[in-house]
């Protein structure tokens, strides 16, 4: 199963989004059971744990890894380390697009998975995240993909950034986005799919505008669904 987070849509609801009323607390007893199913369902844990893995593909400010991995840890109560950085396959690159494809990304990735669990007791998910642009055959970009069967997913970076639409750089921003992102594809990761309620993480974004406008937590419908999944 692939899960993207497309560009586009058909037409959605849309709403200036809050934080959804979810109390911190709550949010993190739903994010730790998720990750904790995560990490239970892969096969190189010889026992339980929640960590995610943030790999750098490619060139990224090992500084802003950090910041997320921290707002992971203590917005959603998910333990998350940031990895060494892994090249980009090569063969991911289309040069018709001059974009990387991301399931390409993905499956190069794949290649990596058991020599960054050697050694490690236990390696629940990979997020990587990456500068460059990612798109998949007939969209013009993705801002992320999932692939639920593999524990892993993928972020981009580059539309995130206000420089890309021209823009002065906001670090908050993007770090708002990129939690968000972040989020939404281990939702996917998980299981999720896309939600109607503009004031979830895993709405579907037609756009930038779209994604600043929900917030990065789950609407009372996804937290019951994935209570749900953690009890299958
Ligand atoms: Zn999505
Ligand atoms: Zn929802």
């Amino acid at each position: 199963m692939r899960l993207l987070h497309f560009p586009f849509s058909a037409p959605l609801l849309l709403s200036r989004a809050g934080l959804g009323g979810l109390r911190t607390m709550a949010r993190n007893d739903v994010l730790s059971l998720l990750f904790l199913a995560i990490a239970t369902s892969t096969t190189c844990t010889a026992q339980p744990s929640r960590v995610v893995y943030l790999v750098p593909v490619g060139t990224v400010e090992k500084g802003l890894l950090r910041e997320l991995a921290q707002s992971l840890r203590d917005k959603l109560g998910v333990p998350s380390e940031v990895g060494e950085p892994v090249e980009i396959s090569k063969a991911a690159f289309d040069q018709g697009h001059n974009q990387y494809n991301s399931t390409k990304v993905l499956q190069g990735l794949e290649t990596t998975r058991p020599h960054i669990c050697r050694g490690r007791v236990t390696l629940p998910l990979l997020l990587a995240v990456t500068e460059v642009d990612l798109f998949v055959p007939n969209l013009n970009f993705v801002f992320g993909e999932a692939l639920p069967t593999k524990d892993m997913a993928i972020i981009s970076l580059c539309r995130l950034r206000q420089e890309f639409y021209g823009k002065p750089a906001d670090t908050t921003l993007l770090m708002e986005r990129t939690v968000k992102e972040a989020v939404h594809e281990l939702g996917h990761v998980r299981g999720m799919r896309h939600c109607s309620d503009p004031h979830c993480v895993m709405f579907f974004s037609n756009s930038l505008p779209d994604t600043d406008r929900k917030p990065d937590t789950f609407c009372k419908r996804c937290k019951g669904l994935l209570k749900d999944n953690v009890q299958e």
